[in-house]
């Protein structure tokens, strides 16, 4: 039997082990296995030759790509290191091995299970594994990588044709994992794309923060960062600690930037005007969580019973949740003379009252509306230095036992919940679009940030003056060859840049994918968009959601070609992720489901 895995990224290697623990256990004879991709092992997220200074946002004990004894899909168990364990006890040696650079040995040894890897270190980490799994395949199976891209794939009655720029062959099915595309231009990305031209400056519309050339920008410039996501902590580091300036800790404990001297002025801002809440200094073991007490399986269920749920209810349910969590712990530190026990049976019952029962301080009440603004200040850049140092605070008091961001925690941890009202359809079908837009917004703002260390770094390089950070509602226009910055806040002030970056991932967007790929299967009607109930398309190419085949436009099943990942998008929620050990993670799951139905099931003809 032959399979090809189409991209070598983290998926496409959850999908080669989860082919190899099944194979002794099928009929299958002999298993010829071709991994494609362009990017070396590890895929274009995670090339080993990328700046250090870009480091992953997840902690290392919460990375791993073996499947575990948790994850909810029969199949064989193979435990092995997570990335914190690898760096710990596998990685000196293998780093020797393959002569990486002596600063990923260095890295590797002082890396703690809740500190950040370079994104870089994750790349060998997963060559690591690839090499592990070619050295453990079983006979009959045998493993290639072809550094190509795959153009098309025809099925036929047979198998699938498969063609790449140099040659075309024949195998009996497909896997694509294909991650985030680039997008065609949109018309006001053309236009700067023509006035940088013109007026020979640089503008780059939403890409990989890790691709593209920084050097023609100098100390003279002002580059204007259009988003405060993550790409924007790996832009600013590029243009800051990646040109040699340095953080050091002075006597309170804050950190102080040294410029080099190389550093543009850099604006920033984005429709909020906040960059997203910091992960919380990580106190969970692998595999430890919140559990739900409102976001339940059993009122999953319930509401499948009846049908769908309102937003208003789903987002009562989750703010309860992050609530309860919040609230347990103020009390157990701030309030001892509250019977927590008797609090949290209460709240259950009915939360409002419960909390209207405390005797708390004003601003001692979890308020969701507040978590997603800035305080109150006569400035913006006030308001915003006082949301940092407030952040900075909170995530440092730890995801175990500092109130808020254990409470912000809980989004992460009852992502699965969440998914299921996705992948159920429980939502109302008016609100589905709201849950991909303003929803998917809010719960990046809260959940999805950066280590907490990039904020005492940004809030250092505001006061080096490096960063100027925009009030919100940022605005860029063009005027005398210059991009202008400015905010449609009142009273905001105005920058002139020489450069102008969209400081943000492609949002997954299958009719302008530029994914050579997605662009034929799309032609051929071999692929359709996913089409929200009013009628417009997700971005997402639509599968099925249990097989995980492609979805043809005539609404058949592919049989043969299986997509997942950040290609479907908006058909499932929150792809954007690489595995965690020990919480039954949705890609472990789903790579075993698609190698079960390849292998032991057998293709469907
Ligand atoms: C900048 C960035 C930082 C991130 N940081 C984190 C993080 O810290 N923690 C985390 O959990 N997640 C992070 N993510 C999320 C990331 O999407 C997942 O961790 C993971 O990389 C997704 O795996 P994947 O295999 O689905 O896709 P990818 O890792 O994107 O790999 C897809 C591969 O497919 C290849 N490909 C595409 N088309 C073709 C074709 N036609 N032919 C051949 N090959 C093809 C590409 O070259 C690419 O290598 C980050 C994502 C980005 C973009």
């Amino acid at each position: 039997m032959k399979i090809a895995l189409i991209g070598a990224g983290p998926r496409g290697l959850l999908l080669l082990e989860r082919l190899l623990a099944w194979y002794p256990h099928t009929a299958v004879t002999a298993l010829d296995i071709t991994l494609y991709d362009p990017f070396p092992v590890g895929g274009r997220v995670w090339t080993t030759t990328q700046s250090p200074e870009l480091l992953m946002n997840t902690a290392a004990s919460q990375i791993t790509l073996f499947y575990d004894q948790t994850v909810n899909s029969l199949g064989p168990y193979s435990p092995g290191p997570s990335l914190a364990q690898w760096a710990r006890n596998d990685a000196a040696a293998w780093l020797r091995h393959v002569h990486a650079p002596v600063a990923f040995t260095a890295e590797a040894a002082a890396l703690t299970a809740n500190g950040y890897a370079s994104r870089a270190l994750y790349g060998y980490y997963q060559r690591w594994f690839y090499a592990e799994l070619r050295r453990q395949a079983p006979a009959g199976v045998t493993i290639q990588h072809e550094r190509t891209t795959v153009t098309a794939l025809h099925p036929t009655t047979t198998g699938v044709t498969l063609a790449t720029p140099a040659k075309t062959l024949t195998v009996d099915a497909a896997v694509l994992a294909l991650g985030n595309a680039t997008n065609a231009l949109t018309a006001s990305q053309r236009d700067l794309v023509d006035f940088a031209y013109e007026h020979h400056r640089l503008y780059w519309p939403p890409a990989l923060p890790a691709e593209g050339d920084l050097s023609a920008v100098t100390a003279q410039d002002t580059v204007i960062l259009r988003g405060l996501g993550l790409s924007f902590h790996d832009l600013v580091a590029r243009l800051t600690s990646g040109r040699g300036g340095q953080f050091t800790r002075d006597a309170t404990g804050q950190l102080r930037y040294h410029p080099s001297g190389r550093e543009p002025h850099i604006v920033a801002g984005s429709r909020r005007g906040l960059p997203a809440h910091a992960k919380g200094r990580n106190q969970k073991a692998p595999g430890e969580q919140s559990q739900p007490v409102f976001l339940t399986p059993a009122q999953l269920n319930a509401w499948q019973a009846q049908g769908t749920v309102s937003k208003a209810t789903f987002m009562a349910a989750l703010q309860h949740d992050a609530a309860y969590v919040y609230y347990s712990l103020l009390l157990a530190q701030r309030y001892p003379q509250v019977e927590l026990a008797a609090f949290q049976q209460d709240f259950t019952q009915a939360p409002k009252r419960a909390v209207a029962a405390l005797p708390l301080q004003p601003d001692e009440y979890f308020d969701w509306a507040a978590l997603l603004t800035a305080p109150a200040a006569a400035t913006w850049p006030e308001a915003a230095t006082a949301f940092l140092r407030a952040d900075i605070a909170a995530a440092a008091q730890g995801t175990k036992t500092g109130p808020l961001t254990s409470a912000l925690e809980v989004l992460r941890d009852l992502r699965d919940a969440i998914r299921q009202v996705v992948l159920r359809g429980l939502l109302a079908p008016e609100d589905r679009e709201w849950f991909l837009r303003a929803f998917n917004r809010d719960n990046t703002f809260l959940s999805i940030g950066p280590p907490l260390r990039r904020h005492e770094e940004l809030l250092a390089l505001i006061t080096a003056k490096v960063v100027t950070i925009l009030p919100p509602k940022m605005q860029v226009t063009t005027a005398d060859g210059a991009f202008i910055a400015s905010s449609a806040a009142p009273g905001s002030p105005t920058y002139r840049g020489t450069a102008l970056i969209d400081a943000r991932v492609p949002a997954t967007n299958a009719t302008t994918a530029q994914n050579p790929l997605i662009q034929q299967l799309l032609h051929a009607g071999l692929a359709t968009p996913y089409t929200l109930p009013n009628g417009e398309s997700s971005g997402a190419l639509a599968t099925d959601l249990h097989t995980h085949q492609l979805m043809g436009r005539d609404g058949h099943l592919q049989t043969r070609l299986f997509l997942w990942g950040p290609p479907t998008e908006g058909q499932q929620w929150l792809t954007n992720a690489s595995p965690r050990p020990l919480v039954n993670d949705i890609s472990l799951r789903q790579a075993n489901e698609i190698a079960s139905l390849l292998l032991r099931d057998r293709l469907p003809e």
